[in-house]
């Protein structure tokens, strides 16, 4: 009998029947009998296992089991994936099978550089290709995600200043729209946090800026685009006012995808800039990981970069470990090489053009779904008025809470009841009931078509039937989750022993 995946699967421990077997072992031959001897007896008895309850299944049972479950997963290769800022696109296939290639997934770190010679290659033109489309001078592929590069970014600024003897520059400037992880990648490397506030126009007060900045900035963390998805018009003013009081300009570059090929942070008058190649490269990237932040720093910050840098000298690629003023080491080995690989496959399947097309849709995406978003009740586009949305755009839906009770939650989980994903809610901070919303430059018209007209009905229903969104997902394997419990460690549910406790004669 067919049957679709539903809420709360048995787990795989609860099917099956005694006896009932997917495989057979081969027969032991004797002569390896004879040569292990009693390997049971060898084993000491407190360590041997008296009982061993594994299900009882065939292959085709196993195989419907894991299927069903798979089908109670969404991802971007199932359908539309707007997460603000996360830049959820769709990820060719040929990256991953190249990714795959056993002369690629086997070869180890601590091969002879001579045996790896197209993997330093395809690691030191990956970083050459990520200098070239930010503007930087050398780039480091090892940090492994965005908050790391941030990290080692922030610990760059400190060498710097320490170099030179400026050892009063504690004070990190970070705009209050930032990305959560920049105040803490700024925090864990010593600095202390000045939060600056945005102008109506949701960019960089220059006047708070110029108050903002002394003798002990060490640096102003920035976005831009912002994660409004506005650009910063003035950044290069921007840049006159950190790097005149001596400070450095640090680009959190999570977000390239409205920007490749068209400006460079570089030319902007940033320092250091870190790319998540996992986002606007194209490495799937849902449920943390894997992923992947390369650094890239102008001329007087290179030779700080963590150790060891991919060098190449005419003939031989090799790793460069003697560079004195090196802040040292910080992951394993290079970097996230698989995640790296991607990378190349995509910048090299795509070419210049292809990149430089690809920002350009996707701010296209955007700025067609806010047009179709105009005048649609209930939500609001804060900041910013009439100025062109970038990689992403933040609606509010605030009007539509004051007006009916439905908030952003509710709007997102009726979403899921449409068999679409939610955006990401409540970030930036700096925008009520926030829904952030980045449609990339893999999705197509009429899916944007779709998801403005499901917005558009949810704000129908909560206007006329607000029951439905105040209590969806009605549809889903799971039904709303307590947010709280669901994050505590005493009701926090991670095994499968867990799960049957909790959920022993539930219905299924
Ligand atoms: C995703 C993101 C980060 C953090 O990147 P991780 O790889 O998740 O650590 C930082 N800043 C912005 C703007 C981001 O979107």
């Amino acid at each position: 009998m067919f049957r679709q995946a539903k809420w709360r699967e048995p787990l795989i421990f609860e099917l099956g029947v005694k006896g009932r077997r997917g495989f057979s072992v081969p027969k032991v031959d004797e002569e390896i009998k004879n040569a292990v001897g009693n390997v049971v007896e060898r084993i000491p008895e407190n360590l041997r296992r008296v009982e061993l309850n594994l299900p009882e299944l065939s292959e085709v049972e196993v195989v419907r089991h894991y299927t069903r479950l798979s089908q109670m997963n969404y991802g971007v290769d199932l359908g539309v994936y707007p997460l603000g800022s996360c830049t959820m696109k769709y990820n060719p296939k040929i990256n991953e099978e190249l990714a795959a290639l056993d002369d690629v997934a086997w070869i180890h770190p601590y091969q002879d550089e001579s045996t790896v010679q197209g993997a330093l290659k395809l690691m030191y033109l990956v970083g050459k290709w990520l200098a070239e489309i930010t503007g930087m001078y050398r780039v480091t592929l090892q940090p492994s995600a965005g908050a790391h590069g941030e990290y080692l970014g922030c610990m760059l600024i400190r060498a710097y200043h320490r170099f030179n003897g400026d050892l009063n520059r504690d004070e990190m400037i970070i705009p209050d729209s930032a990305h959560g992880t920049n105040p803490a990648s700024a925090a864990m490397a010593g600095f202390k946090v000045v939060v600056i506030p945005s102008n109506k126009d949701g960019c960089i007060d220059l006047e708070a800026l110029k108050a903002a900045v002394s003798d002990r900035t060490a640096g102003l963390m920035l976005t831009n685009p912002n994660t409004l998805g506005i650009f910063e018009e003035h950044i290069l003013e921007i840049a006159d006012i950190v790097h005149g009081a001596g400070g450095l300009l640090y680009y959190d570059g999570a977000n390239l995808n409205g920007i490749m090929g068209k400006v460079r942070p570089g030319d902007m008058g940033f320092d250091i800039v870190h790319i998540n190649v996992h986002k606007t490269f194209s490495t799937p990237h849902g449920g943390g990981g894997p992923g992947a932040g390369p650094v890239g720093v102008v001329e007087k910050l290179d030779k700080f970069l963590p150790v060891p840098i991919v060098e190449f000298d005419g003939e031989k690629y090799y790793l460069d470990y003697n560079r004195p003023n090196s802040i040292g080491k910080i992951r394993s080995f290079y970097g996230n090489f698989s995640v790296l690989v991607k990378t190349a496959a995509y910048i090299l399947s795509m070419g210049g053009k292809g990149l430089r097309e690809a920002a350009e849709i996707s701010v296209l995406n955007t700025n067609y779904f806010l047009k179709l978003m105009e005048n649609v009740r209930g939500y609001d586009l804060p900041y910013g008025s009439g100025k062109p949305r970038k990689h992403e755009c933040v609606l509010s839906a605030e009007p539509m809470r004051r007006a009916t009770g439905v908030k952003t939650l509710d709007v997102a989980k009726r979403l899921l009841d449409h068999g679409l994903h939610a955006p990401t809610i409540y970030f930036p901070l700096i925008v009520k009931e926030a829904l952030m919303i980045e449609f990339t430059d893999t999705e197509t018209k009429e899916n944007i078509d779709e998801y403005a007209n499901i917005m558009r009905k949810i704000s129908d229903e909560a206007y006329t039937d607000p029951s439905k969104p105040l209590s969806a997902p009605s549809n889903t394997s799971v039904k709303r989750l307590d947010d709280v419990k669901a994050s505590h460690p005493r009701t926090m549910c991670l095994s499968w022993r867990m799960y049957r406790k909790r959920f022993k004669g539930a219905e299924r």
